[in-house]
């Protein structure tokens, strides 16, 4: 049977796009849907304006910094206003260049909501096409824990769009997105607290990096509350939130936000049309070949629930488009030692294992681990702290994980990615020349074990 389109992708995020113009330059007819915003949620609401506001936000540092290299300000404002309406600029230049990127590569491009009407065809605005392959790659959605006053809080969603700095800020959650918006808020001007349902945030990174970051923040005069979670908001006569605890306690703010994860996008798609099935936490399952239980269908990207960032969304829609239509260049998607940067103040930065997974998996572990003050602040009065960590296999001399805390540890785990991916040694970390002076270089000089 003839289709409409060889390869029919359903929203135009990070996967989506990826897949729609490898399959195309593969010489596939493909269509691509997309209801709200080109590039998803990382070019609209997730990485790059997350990372436009840090910036914005650690200015603050270097403000504060500028004295002890001899520069004398006047006392500086903010305005969120103003930093909102030229993120709102680049990002709409980004849109821009995610329409010419998809119409170039001879994508067409359907703007509107897509639903599901059957295993071969997908409904775009009253129009149905038909389609040899189906994507989903709809993304994900804030998921904010059904309590009551809880359409008083704000997500991520909302916060790229706020008028007005809050004063006080709750910030809910102890995941990547409350670790970086609490570091944003806070960096702004507003008194933030963060709350955190269990001992300690960010579950599953290594132990030495959260108590770490705890203590930095702690420095900034974060407040930090673990075990710690609402019960119920309640708006107060003068439109400040009151936010009651569980304990009892009762905090007041100008703001709460959520970030308690993400579900998956699955709203009015029409799955119920297809065989495609969920897994027990709600996202669909697929096989290793992003093959959902239906066989024309195909998915992709946060709606897998399988790791929630861009370059690997990215990864998996190349994966496909390959498969599909160039088999003869089809790797699987390699999801060891995925690197991944928080960009909280400071930043962490992560790659391979954890000490308590290497632990875990058995094996006999030697930790390397420095901290120390960057170079930069010993003309300043901060007292901040860089926390770099190597968790090497005592028997095999290789690198299992490294791990930082401090000033581009984004940047720096980048290239160290690499070196896990090729399977290096502690002796080639040790052999490698260092640069210097840069804080990097600790990470080929570390020589103590420390346990
Ligand atoms: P998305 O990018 O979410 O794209 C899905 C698209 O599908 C959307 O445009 C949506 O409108 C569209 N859509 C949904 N349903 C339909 C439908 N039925 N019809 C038509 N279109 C539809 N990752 C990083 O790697 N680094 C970061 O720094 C980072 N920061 C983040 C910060 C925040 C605040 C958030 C929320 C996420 C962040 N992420 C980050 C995660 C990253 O944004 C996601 O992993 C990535 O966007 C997932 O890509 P995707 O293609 O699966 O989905
Ligand atoms: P995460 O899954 O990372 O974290 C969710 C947090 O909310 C956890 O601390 C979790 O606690 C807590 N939580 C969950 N449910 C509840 C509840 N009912 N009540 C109270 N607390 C709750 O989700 P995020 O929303 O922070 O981010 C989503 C994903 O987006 C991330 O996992 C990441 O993959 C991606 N992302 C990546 C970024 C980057 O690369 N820099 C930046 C931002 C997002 P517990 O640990 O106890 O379960």
């Amino acid at each position: 049977m003839a289709y409409d389109f060889d390869l029919f992708v359903i929203g135009a995020g990070s996967g989506g796009v990826r897949a729609a113009r490898f399959a195309a330059g593969f010489g596939a007819k493909v269509a691509v849907a997309e209801s709200r915003y080109l590039g998803g949620t990382c070019v609209n609401v997730g990485c790059v304006p997350k990372k436009l506001l840090v910036y914005g936000a650690h200015v603050a540092d270097e403000l504060e910094q500028a004295a002890g290299f001899g520069w004398t300000l006047e006392e500086g404002h903010f305005d969120l206003g103003t930093l909102i309406a030229n993120k709102n600029r680049e990002i709409e230049r980004l849109n821009g260049i995610y329409r010419n990127l998809l119409v170039n590569s001879g994508v067409t491009l359907l703007t509107g909501h897509a639903r599901i009407t059957a295993a071969n065809e997908v409904e775009v605005e009253g129009q149905r096409y038909s389609a040899a392959n189906i994507l989903i790659a709809t993304g994900g959605w804030p998921q904010v824990p059904d309590i009551p006053g809880k359409e008083l809080a704000i997500t991520s969603n909302e916060a790229f769009y706020l008028k007005d700095l809050p004063r006080r800020v709750l910030v809910v959650g102890g995941g990547y997105i409350a670790v970086e918006f609490a570091g944003i808020f806070q960096g702004l001007g507003a008194a933030t607290t963060l709350l955190y349902r269990g001992d300690l945030f960010l579950r599953g990174f290594d132990g030495s990096v959260r108590t770490h970051l705890k203590e930095e923040l702690e420095k900034r005069g974060m407040d930090l509350q673990f075990n710690a979670d609402i019960q119920r908001i309640d708006k107060l006569d003068d439109g400040s939130l009151k936010a009651t605890l569980k304990d009892g306690r009762e905090l007041v703010a100008d703001c709460v936000f959520y970030a308690t994860g993400r579900r998956p996008m699955l709203d009015n798609l029409g799955l119920e049309n297809t065989g495609v099935e969920l897994d027990e936490r709600g996202f669909i399952r697929v096989d290793e070949q992003y093959q959902t239980t239906a066989p024309s269908i195909l998915a992709i990207g946060d709606v897998i629930g399988r790791v929630q960032l861009t370059p690997v969304a990215l990864a998996e829609g190349m994966a496909v488009a390959r498969r599909l239509f160039k088999p003869e260049q089809y790797r699987p998607v390699d999801y060891q030692n995925i690197p991944t940067a928080v960009f909280s103040q400071p930043p962490i930065g992560t790659v391979g294992l954890t000490e308590e997974q290497a632990l875990q998996a058995g094996h006999k572990v030697q930790i390397f681990e420095s901290r120390f003050r960057a170079m930069k602040l010993t003309l300043t009065d901060i007292q901040e702290k860089t926390l770099m960590k190597l968790v090497v296999d005592a028997e095999t001399d290789k690198v299992l994980g490294c791990h930082m805390v401090g000033p581009d540890a984004g940047e720096i785990i980048q290239g160290l990615g690499i070196a896990l991916k090729a399977g290096a040694t502690k002796l080639q970390f040790d052999e490698t020349i260092g640069v210097h002076p840069t804080a990097a270089e600790e990470f080929v000089t570390m020589r103590t074990v420390t346990r």
